[in-house]
């Protein structure tokens, strides 16, 4: 059973993807190479190739096979941090920047939805940061008054308004983020290579990139199968499933599994119960939850798995378990769709960009935001690829920093999570 995840999830590609979509062969020779066909792949693709590059993507699996075809569909704005941590850990200037460029995260996909007439189901109508205590609720209150002050449409709920919003039993109150929506995300992967290829972007599916050399000017990124492309520039945007392609890349970042599970679709008499306005929810544990209803109407929950890869459906067993706690009403009903993903994550949980030689980008770290974030670097990065000042860029350009004993570093993560658990467990 275990595992096509893209197969499980309840994401659906859209009805017609034309046939020339995946099925042209790697050029020779192009002014950008995109390794990994994500969000961040794509996305660069297509808005360099709206800035007249040449521009061939090169991905290992099929279309959605990474994080950004097996993700919750939550599109939210902002980083991990709020503004005026960002200004205290990066300063002023960049501190102000990213916090911008942050905000404007989840309309970077909605106006390229609605711009482009995308068929990507979609609903905006704000995400949810829900409160489990009163701790949390200072910490909601905090945010409001930051996003507030930048003109944010955010607002705080008390008990009685999320229980009317969410239908979860349990939460002391929470944080209504406007700006943010859900999405189907295999939809919007298949959306966005459907636009880069009607703008001439080359993209070539099953072919995994070995190795990336720097030749007589130019880098020769050659595939499995002995293919090989030259390219001025490379943007290696293969995130959380990043091996040894970079040096030290992989060891910069630990991934997580995110696992997810998906309810039969609900019953009508819980239309106007259950997230009657389509809102997003995460909540404040440790080790977060999350939830939404899919277009089919299922409710999907997701939050942290085991580091391995799963082996059965016990491995999901702590999810249906959070499921009957905030909802009571859906025992008994089936688990129809179980899978997982990785979530890359940084030391300072931060994304992060590199340049380690020249022309060679890569931007790794989206904590499990990485939905408007991705998208939203697409511009930018383009921008600087095609020949722009970097001090416009939103995020510094820094070294790869590889984390000391990395390989340990799951195994204490794993710990943490443990850890983290029990503490959440408390609280409840
Ligand atoms: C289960 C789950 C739930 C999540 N939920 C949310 C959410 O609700 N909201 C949100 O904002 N974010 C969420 N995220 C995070 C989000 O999905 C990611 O941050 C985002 O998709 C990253 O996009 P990307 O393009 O950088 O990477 P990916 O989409 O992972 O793409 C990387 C690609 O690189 C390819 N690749 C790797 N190595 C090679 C190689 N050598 N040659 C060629 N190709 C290669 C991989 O096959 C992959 O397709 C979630 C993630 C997971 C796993």
């Amino acid at each position: 059973m275990i595992h096509d995840p893209v197969a499980v999830s309840p994401w659906r590609r859209p009805a017609t993807i034309p046939a020339d979509l995946v099925r042209a062969p790697a050029r020779g020779a192009v002014d950008l190479a995109v390794i990994g066909a994500g969000f961040q792949g794509l996305s660069a693709a297509l808005q360099a190739a709206r800035r007249g590059l040449s521009v061939q993507v090169i991905e290992a699996a099929s279309l959605g096979e990474g994080a950004s075809g097996l993700n919750g569909g939550q599109v939210i704005p902002g980083l991990k941090f709020d503004p005026e941590a960002l200004v205290a850990m990066l300063g002023p200037e960049q501190g102000a920047r990213l916090t911008e460029f942050s905000a404007g995260t989840a309309d970077a996909v909605f106006d390229l939805i609605s711009n482009e007439k995308l068929a990507v189901p979609h609903c905006r109508t704000g995400w949810i940061q829900a409160a489990h205590t009163e701790t949390a609720m200072a910490a909601a209150a905090q945010r409001n008054r930051q996003w507030r002050a930048h003109g944010a449409d955010v607002t705080l709920l008390n008990q009685a308004e999320i229980a009317l919003l969410t239908g979860a039993k349990g939460y002391k109150g929470g944080w209504l983020d406007r700006r943010a929506g859900t999405i189907d995300p295999l939809a919007f992967v298949f959306e966005l290579a459907r636009l880069a290829v009607d703008q001439g972007v080359g993209i070539v599916l099953n072919q995994r990139v070995t190795s990336l050399r720097r030749d007589d000017g130019s880098w020769r990124v050659t595939m499995a199968g002995g293919g090989e492309v030259r390219a001025a520039k490379v943007l290696v945007a293969t995130n959380a499933y990043s091996e040894a392609l970079v040096p030290g890349l992989a060891q910069s970042l630990v991934w997580l599994h995110s696992f997810q599970i998906a309810t039969a679709p609900l019953p009508a008499s819980l239309d106007d119960i259950i997230l009657p306005h389509g809102q997003a929810v995460s909540d404040s544990r440790r080790i977060l939850i999350y939830f939404r209803k899919s277009p089919d109407n299922r409710l999907v929950l997701g939050g942290r798995g085991p580091m391995r890869v799963p082996t059965g459906p016990q491995d999901w067993q702590h999810l249906e378990r959070a499921l009957t706690r905030l909802y009571p009403v859906l025992q008994g009903l089936p688990i129809e769709r179980r899978w997982f993903g990785r979530v890359a994550v940084t030391a300072d949980f931060l994304p992060h960009l590199h340049e380690p030689q020249p022309g060679l980008l890569m931007v790794a770290g989206c904590q499990g935001r990485g939905i408007g974030l991705m998208t939203a670097l697409g511009t930018p990065l383009a921008d600087y690829i095609a020949g722009g000042d970097p001090r416009l860029l939103p995020l510094p350009v820094s070294p790869i920093r590889p984390i000391p004993l990395h390989r340990f570093r799951r195994v204490g993560v794993a710990a943490r999570i443990a850890w983290f658990r029990m503490l959440d467990r408390l609280e409840r």
